[in-house]
């Protein structure tokens, strides 16, 4: 299925043509002026400017949102991402001048960024327009043709970006396949020069192993458990706000960089369970499946899965606040639990729905053991005022980003970039890394045919070697 009007199955002779046709258009060299790129960058922004109602009903079928939410994390993130290229793509498309040793004198040279090709890029369902988008920005802005494979779990948002990138765009250089395994299957068979992943390292997996076939780089952005570390010495209504902010308030917990469980010590714990029960019930009120401001769980697989996590007595008897489903609906609660087993599923993959298990230990040094002993996670948090226990975490905690006293806004921010490490991820975007992304920083050596030196000539004689 194209973004064109076709009854033909997208299969690998269809992906086939679709990458020759793109490659044809990059090696016109289309797509590498200025003009081009700030004009597919100001078409984006029309786009998602003009469309930002359809935009909001789509994401509205497929996940039941909150308008809120999604003009301020998507819509509000995609329009700056699209001013903060057309500011400085300029600057970031100049040759960096940088120095020479004496060995070549007299010389000069410089990194000169090129477009890589042809990319592909992979979306994820639960920010349908700003996964698909955002690095649909820094591929263009960076020079490059591209095709974007929106997630099939967000049908209405990956047919509305399918018809709109279809009218705004360059569609000789910029196209949108949607499908689900098979049509993401046949594409990763084709031959790419950059291929952008969002979604689950086990298909990350899968990517990457497509890739290596062809020796394609790629950029992996996955996810895993984020922790949150609260200390005992913050303003705990503060902390349990910004934790709610980034649990429950951006796609009730269905979000990569979303607090996946929190580590406290045993005498906090009950404290920062009863605020965030209060906080909680103020936000979204005594019944909160009823809850306007609560995205539900985007589909009846992703639903299974969560209640799989509770289905289990030593875990469910954990829940100290929530708990409720209601399947008809798809929509879960926020939920509390309070000491889960460490070895429970819970606690072995990432949760990505509104449960948030705590866990306690008895001094909070100990909490940097706990986290170094699974996977590295995308994002770390932690709450405390202590100037030296901040110190402490940034030097013994690896995850992709480190966010102290807040939740989940790092993401917006254009200069620090987003990715993971280890199994959260590999490469980075937002902003100027998103331009480093789809660019290859080629070394280029201007030297003199002035004052060739004869000493690296052979024959080699003695005296050469002493100099
Ligand atoms: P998903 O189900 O939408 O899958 C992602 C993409 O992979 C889709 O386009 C899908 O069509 C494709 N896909 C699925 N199975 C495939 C297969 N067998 N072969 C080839 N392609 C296949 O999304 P998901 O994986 O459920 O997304 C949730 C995960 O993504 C979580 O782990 C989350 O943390 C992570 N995530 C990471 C980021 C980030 O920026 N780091 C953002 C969002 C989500």
């Amino acid at each position: 299925m194209s973004s064109e009007v076709s009854t033909k199955v997208f299969d690998g002779e269809e992906a086939s043509l679709l990458v020759k046709d793109l490659r044809e258009s990059f090696g016109s060299g289309r797509t590498r002026s200025y003009e081009w790129r700030v004009s597919q960058v100001k078409a984006l922004q029309k786009m998602v400017v003009d469309n930002e109602q359809e935009i909001m009903d789509a994401i509205r079928a497929d996940l039941a949102r909150p308008p809120f939410e999604t003009v301020v994390y998507e819509i509000g993130i995609l329009k700056n991402s699209c001013e903060v290229a057309l500011k400085e793509l300029k600057q970031w498309m100049k040759p960096e001048k940088v120095k020479t040793p004496i060995a070549t004198f007299p010389s000069s040279a410089e990194i000169v960024p090129e477009p890589l090709g042809v990319a592909l890029i992979i979306s994820a369902w639960n920010y349908p327009f700003l996964l698909s988008l955002d690095p649909v920005i820094g591929a263009i802005a960076a020079g490059n043709a591209v095709v974007l494979k929106p997630s099939e779990i967000s049908p209405a948002s990956s047919s509305l970006l399918a018809k709109l990138l279809g009218k705004f765009m360059d569609n000789s250089c910029i196209r949108v396949v949607e499908g689900a395994v098979d049509e993401t299957t046949a594409l990763l068979q084709q031959k790419w020069d950059k291929i952008f992943y969002t979604g689950n390292g086990r298909v990350g997996s899968i990517v990457m192993t497509a890739a290596a076939k062809h020796l394609t780089p790629v950029v992996l952005e996955l996810g895993g458990k984020s922790p949150v570390i609260v200390d005992s010495n913050i303003n705990l209504q503060v902390a349990a706000r910004r934790i709610i902010s980034g649990k429950w308030g951006t796609n009730n917990g269905q979000v990569c960089v979303s607090p996946d469980y929190i580590i406290t010590t045993n005498d906090i714990a009950p404290k920062l369970v009863d605020t965030l029960k209060t906080e909680l019930e103020k936000f979204y009120g005594r019944n909160p499946l009823e809850s306007k401001d609560l995205a539900r769980i985007v589909s009846s697989n992703h639903f299974a899965r969560l209640t799989k996590l509770l289905d289990n007595d030593k875990v469910s008897s954990k829940i100290v606040y929530g708990g409720e489903k209601d399947e008809s609906r798809l929509r879960i609660a926020p939920t509390i639990l309070l000491d889960v087993p460490r070895d429970s599923l819970i606690m072995s993959e990432e949760i990505f729905g509104p449960l948030l298990p705590i866990l306690t230990v008895k001094k909070l040094e100990e909490s940097f053991d706990v986290i170094n002993s699974g996977t590295k996670p995308l994002v770390a948090y932690l709450f405390t005022t202590n100037k030296k226990f901040k110190e402490q975490f940034v030097m013994n905690v690896s995850a992709g980003a480190l966010v102290v006293n807040d939740t989940v806004v790092h993401f917006g921010i254009h200069t620090l970039p987003f990715g993971g490490v280890g199994e959260s991820g590999m490469g980075a975007y937002h902003g100027k890394f998103s331009f480093d992304a789809f660019s290859h920083k080629k070394a280029v050596l201007y030297r003199s045919v002035i004052g060739d030196f004869s000493i690296k000539y052979p024959p080699y004689t003695d005296t050469k070697l002493r100099v």
